[in-house]
């Protein structure tokens, strides 16, 4: 049988073509054990992360191709509130998120990060304790629901810096935080030295096999999430399922039909704890600067509508006629494997 470990190996440092170093980011040990795994890389000191990620004139995907690792240390926000922007769960629980990692080594069409930031290039914060601080002061208050892969896909780049896994240490020791790492990567594997964590919840984004091909550029194969959201269920991990977003392309219905029926005849459903689902939704000004900046990608292209609900703000996104055939179809296939307490459709 075919197991994650035999897939090829792509636990693989992020490829950078450059760093750049804050001047105050210098003293903390994760910026030296970083330089020291990149090896032989030009190197840049900079004053603030800024002056490089929020320089005018640049290009997010042109810098895509050869992003920079920019190090810096987070001086201003640690946590947000991600009532609007996380609320992918039915969780009653007050929704946070923070950005430990900005901008992401994958390179969706749809992500939204390319209408968030001027610059494609990495920014890893390497003040990880301040973040934790602040994780820790909101908790204090009460339990919260803390998303950490937000503004990336932080699995992603755990072979390059640990924090994931820091993370998941951090929130056992905390009885009200339960945090969200949310992937698209096949990376499981490394963590699977842990034990099965009560605090995380990992969350597998899938889409039909074409779809994930063609607008999930660099992310891993469909197969591959699946085998690892299947070891992580074996080794006990709480795991949830993310099919959002939907992408109304030619043939979607039978592409989504067939997919749930492939993706839970490999998975056992009684151990996923939820299944989520939404279809594309971008901030108007967001998608306003995707379409200046690229025209390769038929899915942005769509003739969406603009709309605003009180639970996720304005988006653009599909007409709502479209949206609900989206939203019946997917519920109709999940129907057939999932019980409907467990499904959950968002849409912001
Ligand atoms: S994996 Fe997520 S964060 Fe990364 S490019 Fe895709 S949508 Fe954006």
């Amino acid at each position: 049988m075919l197991q994650a470990t035999d897939l090829p190996n792509d636990s693989v440092i992020p490829s950078v073509g450059r760093v750049y170093v804050e001047a105050g980011a210098r003293k903390y040990p994760d910026t030296s054990r970083i330089l020291e795994k990149l090896g032989d890389i030009p190197v840049q000191e900079i004053g603030h992360y800024k002056d490089v990620f929020n320089r005018p004139g640049q290009h997010f995907q042109v810098q895509k191709h050869s992003p920079a690792l920019i190090l810096a240390v987070e001086r201003e926000t640690l946590l947000y509130d991600g009532k609007f922007r996380v609320a992918s769960w039915g969780s009653q629980l007050p929704l946070y998120y923070n950005a430990p990692v900005r901008n992401c080594v994958y390179n969706c069409d749809y992500c939204f990060l390319q209408g968030m930031h001027t610059s494609g290039h990495l920014v890893v914060f390497v003040n990880i304790q301040d973040f934790f601080d602040a994780a820790r002061d909101r908790a204090e208050h009460g339990p919260i629901f803390l998303s950490i892969s937000y503004l990336t896909d932080l699995l992603a780049m755990e072979p390059l810096i640990p924090i994931c896994e820091r993370w998941i240490r951090f929130a056992e020791e905390q009885p009200n935080l339960t945090i969200e790492i949310r992937t698209k990567s096949d990376l499981f594997r490394v963590l699977r030295h842990m034990e099965a964590p009560e605090n995380t919840v990992l969350s597998f984004s899938l889409s039909p096999d074409r779809i994930a091909r063609r607008y999930e550029r660099g992310c891993a194969p469909l197969h591959g999430r699946v085998l690892a959201a299947r070891e992580a269920l074996r080794a006990g991990w709480r795991v949830r399922l993310c099919i959002d977003p939907m992408v109304r392309t030619e043939g979607w219905k039978i592409l989504y039909s067939r997919f749930i029926a492939d993706v839970f005849s490999r998975l056992p459903v009684d151990a996923i704890e939820e299944i989520s689902f939404g279809v594309v939704r971008l901030a108007p000004d967001f998608l306003k600067r995707i379409h200046n900046m690229r025209h390769d990608s038929d899915m942005l292209h769509y003739p969406f509508v603009t709309e605003t609900g009180s639970n996720y703000g304005t988006v653009a996104t599909y007409p709502e006629a479209a949206r609900n055939e989206m939203k019946a179809a997917l519920e109709q296939e999940l129907l057939r494997f999932v019980p409907p307490e467990k499904i959950h459709f968002v849409h912001g």
